[in-house]
């Protein structure tokens, strides 16, 4: 296999990937040509914070730390002149028929954004086709603990490599070599308003930051009949949207935050680390590689 062209960092800023940053600024990994962080517009404040301190970090060791974006997920959703890329919110039939809306999020927010950076650095952002043999190491944060989850990539021009799996590294390790590093409240990424909170995070939300639990209340509401391009057109959701999976509007929810068996139990959204089911399934596969793209916008 030719040698890669550039090494790259999926950075969720989540434990894991907060993790390889740091080894790889230590020199305890070979480093990165960059970290990516692919901004949804709408994590919570402590993510935006650990990311900045994140960026200081990287930086003192030569590692830029890159923003891309496909849009802002909460703003686009309410935007009627916006395609809704669907988030997994739970649905309920006007017969009481309840389900859940398909996940194209992840897709659109987070990997799209990521390849077309990934293309750019290797000098053939899309539709120019990625000769054979060109490609990057994309490095995943994914801990020995969720192996599972390593998948490999969809695409040729992007090799995923796993630098805790190959340290045989645990999620404890991570927190611990964290900690060491004063970084031991690093947070869970993922977007404020993601249909995937337990109870645990909204309790917290609600109690340790009202402005952005008001937020997400808003946004539960917004969508209740749809998306607003649906709307505008004239074709409101036969059923409703909800936040929770009570379905009712999340002020009205009676949240039970139970005891966590492992950290794992609300685990953060990274590009290509998710674990919930049916993930694999809902992320179409990449054009091969002359269809346009609306994704991947630098941010920063
Ligand atoms: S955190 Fe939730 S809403 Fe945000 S991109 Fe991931 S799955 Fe979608």
């Amino acid at each position: 296999m030719t040698e890669p062209t550039t090494r790259l960092l999926s950075l969720g800023a989540g434990v894991q990937s907060s993790a390889c940053l740091l080894l790889a600024a230590q020199g305890r990994i070979p480093r990165f040509d960059a970290a990516v962080f692919s901004d949804t517009g709408w994590e919570p404040r402590a993510v935006y914070r650990h990311l900045h301190r994140l960026t200081g970090i990287a930086r003192a060791a030569g590692i830029p730390v890159v923003r891309v974006a496909g849009g802002d997920i909460r703003s686009d959703a309410l935007d009627p002149e916006h395609r809704f890329a669907s988030m997994p919110l739970f649905t309920l039939g006007p017969n009481g028929e309840r389900g859940m809306a398909r996940r194209q999020c992840t897709s659109e927010y987070k990997i799209k954004p990521i390849k077309a950076e990934v293309r750019r650095r290797l000098g053939y952002p899309h539709p120019i086709r990625v000769p054979a043999g060109v490609r990057a190491d994309v490095a995943i944060g994914i801990s020995l603990d969720e192996i599972g989850r390593a998948r490999d990539s969809d695409v040729r021009y992007m090799r995923h490599v796993f630098p805790l799996l190959d340290l045989r590294w645990r999620r404890e390790d991570c927190v611990a070599f964290l900690a060491e590093h004063g970084l031991g409240d690093t947070p869970r990424s993922s977007c404020i308003g993601c249909p995937f909170h337990d109870d645990g995070f909204w309790a917290d939300l609600k109690a340790r930051s009202p402005g952005e639990w008001a937020d997400a209340v808003a946004f539960d509401g917004a969508i209740r009949h749809g998306s607003a391009r649906a709307n505008a057109e004239g074709q409101p959701l036969r059923g409703r949207y909800y936040l929770h999976a009570q379905r009712v509007p999340l002020d009205q929810v009676v949240l039970r935050p139970r005891a966590r068996r492992s950290p794992e139990d609300t685990p953060g959204c990274g590009p290509f680390t998710c674990p919930h089911p049916g993930e694999a399934d809902q992320v179409p596969p990449e054009p091969t590689d002359a269809r346009p793209t609306t994704a991947g916008r630098r941010v920063a």
